[in-house]
């Protein structure tokens, strides 16, 4: 999602309020992250403002949306909430070597690739794992039955449970 940002870097304006909704095409950029199964429920919510301070320009605001992952041990939806604020300077794309562009975010003549930075900070933001409960007992190592839901005649289940102990010692 690109907008026009001409008037706060022509000066015209100092500011620019924001209220968008970003939907996940807008937001799915980032493709190291597309084996983590990350559904969004809701398109992100960003409200803030672009303002222009003594010709650098910030962005800054506050970010939310709902999404769905895959529980670590079991393996079924997990919903959850993220919040995040961003309080940014933002780069002039002109100003950036080649190789710099990748370590700050940058606008590119009047233009703002906002979705770009709003799927960097969501992806900074996902826990490393979540799970659906602290007491999810994961799946069967041998028949793959979820333990949450029902016994198993494996006789694994204290294996099992051991054995995500010491992964979860090991992180
Ligand atoms: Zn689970
Ligand atoms: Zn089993």
């Amino acid at each position: 999602m690109k907008i026009d940002i001409s008037s706060v870097v022509k000066s015209i304006k100092d500011r620019i309020d924001l209220d968008l909704s970003v939907n996940k095409d807008e937001l799915s950029e980032i493709t190291p992250f597309k084996d983590l199964r990350i559904e969004l429920v809701t398109p992100m919510v960003f409200v803030g403002a672009l303002t222009n301070i003594d010709g650098a320009i910030k962005l800054s605001g506050e970010a939310n949306v709902k999404y769905t992952t895959l529980c670590a041990r079991c393996g079924v939806d997990v919903s959850s909430v993220m919040k995040f604020t961003i309080d940014e300077k933002l780069m002039n794309e002109a100003d950036l070597k080649e190789d710099e562009r990748e370590d700050f975010f940058y606008y590119s003549g009047n233009d703002l690739d906002i979705g770009k930075i709003l799927s960097e900070y969501f992806y900074l933001n996902l826990p490393m794992r979540e799970i659906c409960s602290e007491a999810c007992k994961g799946r069967c190592s041998k028949c793959g039955v979820n333990l949450n839901k029902e016994a198993c005649a494996c006789m694994s289940i204290n294996a099992n449970s051991q054995f995500e102990a010491l992964k979860d010692f090991f992180k």
